[in-house]
């Protein structure tokens, strides 16, 4: 998607703080942290919302991603949180999907 701003940052026409790349995925730093450490895993293909993933597989990577992230980053044991908003009642404002991870301090439930 030409116009998307994640499929930008995924060929490097628009910058950010990359922490890891495969051949699936990407993570990068939010750039509006809302905790101590938070970062976004995204799929390389862009699908724009969780209604769309098709292949679980892919899915599941993001999340186990996200979890060596916060493993080698060091807050995995303390704990942290990992969340996909979806669409306009969820809070998505990107219309590529990104796995939020949130740690590096004491979050709240619910959500608001
Ligand atoms: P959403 O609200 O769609 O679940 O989350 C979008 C996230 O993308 C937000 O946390 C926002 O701070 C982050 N974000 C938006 N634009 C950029 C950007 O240009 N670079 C980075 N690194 N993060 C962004
Ligand atoms: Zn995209």
């Amino acid at each position: 998607m030409s116009d998307c701003l994640f499929c930008k940052i995924i060929k490097g026409e628009i910058p950010a703080n990359k922490i890891f790349e495969d051949e699936d995925v990407f993570a990068f730093h939010d750039i509006d942290a809302q905790a101590p450490h938070h970062f976004l895993v995204i799929p390389k293909e862009h699908i724009s919302t969780i209604n769309d993933a098709k292949d679980p597989t892919l899915i599941g990577k993001l999340t186990l991603t996200a979890s060596k992230i916060a493993k080698d980053l060091g807050f995995a044991g303390d704990g942290y949180r990992v969340v996909m908003n979806c669409n306009e009642n969820g809070g998505q404002t990107v219309y590529h999907i990104h796995l939020h991870c949130l740690g590096g301090r004491a979050l709240t439930w619910p959500p608001g």
